[in-house]
């Protein structure tokens, strides 16, 4: 699963166990499998591996997940994937520059 992996400490993903109610949603829906579920609580199984794509903190019930999603570099590698260009994020200059 080592592809899966983003960059070492740059996630903002932060997780409230105590208000969790064990739903799974954050499980679901994370497409790099940050989250685990045990004893009917989520955990953060590796928090290098979150691309703040933003999809587990909008489907929790109980707005225990924060996450700035679409900063930084995780929109960028998203766009390049959905348009086969060079990652860019618009955070540059008007030049043309990211990050
Ligand atoms: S922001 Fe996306 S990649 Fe990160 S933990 Fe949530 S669902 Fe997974
Ligand atoms: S989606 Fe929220 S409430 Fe549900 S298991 Fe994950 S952290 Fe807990």
């Amino acid at each position: 699963m080592a592809e899966l992996k983003y960059l070492d400490d740059v996630s903002t993903l932060q997780l409230d166990t105590g208000g969790c109610i064990g739903c799974g949603m954050c499980v679901a829906v994370c497409p790099h499998a940050v989250f685990t579920l045990a004893e009917g609580k989520a955990a953060i199984n590796d928090h290098n591996r979150c691309m703040e794509c933003g999809a587990c903190a909008n489907n929790c019930p109980v707005g225990v997940i924060t996450v700035k999603a679409g900063v930084g570099c995780a929109s960028a590698i998203i766009y390049g994937w959905l348009t086969g260009k060079e990652p860019r994020c618009d955070c540059g200059d008007s030049d043309g520059g990211c990050c």
